[in-house]
Parts: C-alpha cells; structure tokens; sequence
C-alpha cells in the first residue's frame, strides 16, 4: 500500500516536471509571438497619435496661414489631450530634454515623444524645409515629413543618435507623419539621406 503511493508519489512528480518543462518550452516559442504582437499594438497606436497630430497642425496651418512653431503648440487649442504627444513605446514617456532632435517636456510638461521636423537641422541640411521660423510647405509639399518617431525605431534616420548606442544595426520601421496628414512607415535600413516620397 505505502509502496504503491510511494510510486503514485513519484509518477506525479515526474508528471509535474514534464508538464512544467512543456509550459516552458510553449511559453518560450509564444513569448517572442506577445511580444511581437504588443508592439505591433504600440506602433498602431503611434500612428494614430500621429495621425491625430497631423490633423491638428492642418486646423493651426488653416488658421494661421504657416505651420506651428513647434509640433506642442498645436496643443491645447488643435489638439487637448496631452498624452497624444508620448508614444507608448518610449520608455521616458516623453520627459526627455530639449534637444535638436527632441522637445520633450520643455514646452509641453507632459511631454513629447515626436521629433518636429521643420525644426531638425538635418532636415534643413537636406532641404526639406527651410531654417526656422520659415515654416513654408517644405520640398515635398504635402508629402514633406512633418513629425518623426524615435521609438519606431530606425535610429539611421537621426545622426546624431546614430552616434550614440541606438544606431548599430537599425531595423523595423520608422514612422512618419507627412505634412499633409500621413502617416506612412519606411524601412529603416533606408538612409534618410535617400529618402524621396516621390520615388
Ligand atoms: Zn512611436
């Protein structure tokens, strides 16, 4: 009797292991699928933001004949809701300090995730748009990028952060709201330097 539990005992363990070592072995093959799947999620709900960014620069552009001075000025008035201006997959959600390449939360406290392209010297540099406070229809008109996301995620498309630990071996996409309310991803592979909305 005590021999026969003894085993019962013993199968259950060995059961135990096996089917711990089979959820392993299943949560290893899913987890990279959730993951991928949760930043599918983000990258969608980034582009809406941009989406909802773009329509609030056309009300500005439509009420004051030029673009906004910076991409947060559109808010409150065009566009009230602060959190449209983090994307979900910045890890600072926003809060970084101003830069050339980056707002963040010196106009907006609640910060801001996009890079305002009329104001990138890069993107001066190869002609897109004119230097501040020219902010006139850019070199593409309505395709022009009008606002960029670091955290979707080709680093090649910015130098200077290239520079820094990012720009290695960039891949995915980045994403990009066009001047006339696009929002389009390009492979990041691509070299901002080539890239042409008209090609
Ligand atoms: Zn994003």
């Amino acid at each position: 009797m005590h021999r026969s539990l003894g085993r019962d005992r013993a199968l259950t363990l060995v059961e135990t292991l096996v089917v711990t070592a089979i959820i392993g072995v299943l949560a290893g093959l899913l987890f990279p699928t959730f993951a991928k799947a949760r930043d599918g999620a983000k990258r969608a709900s980034c582009m809406n933001q941009l989406r909802q960014l773009g329509m609030a620069m056309q009300m500005y552009t439509a009420d004051h004949g030029e673009l906004a001075p910076w991409l947060s000025a559109v808010c409150p008035t065009y566009c009230p809701d602060a959190s449209v201006f983090v994307c979900p997959s910045d890890p600072a959600a926003g809060r970084h300090d101003a830069s050339a390449y980056m707002e963040g939360a010196t106009r907006l406290p609640s910060g801001v995730s996009y890079t305002y392209l009329p104001n990138w010297k890069y993107a001066w540099e190869l002609g897109w748009w004119g230097r501040p406070p020219h902010y006139g229809r850019g070199k593409w008109r309505d395709s022009t990028p009008l606002a960029m996301c670091h955290w979707h995620w080709g680093k090649r498309w910015d130098p200077e952060l290239d520079a820094q630990a990012w720009g290695k071996d960039p891949k995915g996409w980045v994403v990009l709201l066009e001047a006339g309310g696009s929002v389009r991803r390009i492979r990041a592979e691509q070299p901002v330097s080539e890239f042409d909305p008209t090609a």
